[in-house]
């Protein structure tokens, strides 16, 4: 079968013996040079010599622990949103007592950063500014460095932290953390890493960590400091995911030897094709063609034909693709192109695809 969902994605066999191994004492020097490993192989891929922390747990859990490190309840927080994921972002720091305010574009659309310009010179004290970098419900890439440059021109005293959900993004598309700003990023092990679910990782700056000091949300599980003394000795305060470790290990020693530049452009390859593929079958676009994402293709169903039926139909002919979520629930398809995949994979979905509609 081939897994092309945005997430988990399928895994190469090197990751895959990695993940077989024997179990090993997460307290024991086998453990510590795993976790300086992968920590360094992250800082590289994510360019910055800031922390970068592991965790146990999804995407998800990365986004809370974001917010519950750095805001007290009754922050000001400002959520740029163009999807399922800015929402979801949203509703984490609400929930923790955030006053939250959203820029919001419509679904298939990137962010406006003038927009974030303007709503930042209306709101004063905002402490976060939370951008989604790539949008997996709507296949949008917004434009995280003009974004991340009206946030960093309000970077004096007091100034808001730029906060990136970079879940789908990080490890395929570029992402500078320290070029371009960004407080913290987060990411998870089972998009674009090749690696199994299980495993969340985050970037903190300087600022991030004076941040953590000072908040008052409640943490314990997701209380960061915890996590960056335990990462001092490279450990985890809590039991690790150690076979998500060991996998993600594989997978970063593949990067390394595959090198930035030939990821990214493996990327925008696999993409285009998938596009190009797309229209040559009469599938429409859903995204704003020029922030269309490298690593998730969103097509419309076409009038008249049943979208669970078309995924169901592709799914016989060995391929699974997913669905679109909330509003665009029966609207849209995803196609997950991220990690593990090049043109021959592609192909294939454009083959069932094919075969699906005809
Ligand atoms: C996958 C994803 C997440 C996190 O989802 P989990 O299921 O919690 O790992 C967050 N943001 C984006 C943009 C994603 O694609």
């Amino acid at each position: 079968m081939d897994l092309r969902v945005p997430g988990p994605t399928p895994l190469p066999p090197p990751v895959r013996e990695a993940l077989a191994a024997e179990m090993i004492n997460h307290r024991g020097a086998e453990f510590r040079a795993l976790l300086a490993a992968v920590t360094a192989g992250l800082q590289h891929v994510l360019q910055t010599e800031g922390d970068v922390l592991v965790l146990t747990g999804s995407g998800t859990g990365a986004m809370e622990a974001a917010i519950v490190n750095l805001i007290s309840p009754g922050d000001r927080v400002l959520a740029v949103t163009v999807g399922a994921f800015g929402d979801r972002f949203a509703e984490v720091a609400q929930a923790f007592g955030a006053e939250v305010s959203t820029v919001a574009s419509p679904w298939g659309r990137a962010a406006n950063a003038l927009a974030l310009e303007d709503a930042l010179a209306r709101t004063p004290h905002v402490r976060l500014v939370l951008v989604t970098h790539n949008e997996t419900s709507t296949g949008v890439t917004n434009d995280l460095r003009a974004l991340a440059e009206v946030v960093g021109a309000r970077r004096g005293e007091g100034g808001p932290l730029l906060v990136v959900d970079a879940v789908s993004s990080a490890g395929a598309i570029p992402l500078p953390v320290d070029a371009w700003g960004c407080d913290v990023a987060i990411t998870g092990s089972q998009k674009a890493w090749m690696a199994p679910p299980g495993v969340s990782m985050l970037s903190m700056s300087e600022r991030a960590w004076a941040a953590a000091e000072r908040a008052t949300c409640p943490r314990y599980y997701w209380d960061l400091r915890k996590a960056c003394r335990a990462a001092e000795r490279h450990e985890t305060p809590w039991t690790p995911a150690v076979n998500a470790l060991q996998g993600l290990h594989a997978a970063l020693a593949m990067m390394r030897a595959e090198g930035l530049e030939a990821i990214y452009a493996r990327h925008r390859r696999v993409a285009h094709r998938m596009r190009e593929g797309a229209k040559a079958l009469g599938l429409e676009l859903f995204a704003d063609p020029a922030h269309a994402s490298n690593t998730v293709t969103t097509l419309r169903v076409p009038e008249g034909v049943d979208g669970e039926m078309l995924l169901r139909r592709v799914r016989e002919l060995g391929v699974t693709l997913a669905g679109g979520q909330g509003a665009l629930k029966g609207r849209i398809i995803r196609v997950g192109h991220m990690g593990y995949v090049d043109t021959a994979d592609i192909d294939r979905v454009l083959q069932a695809l094919a075969a699906a509609l005809g």
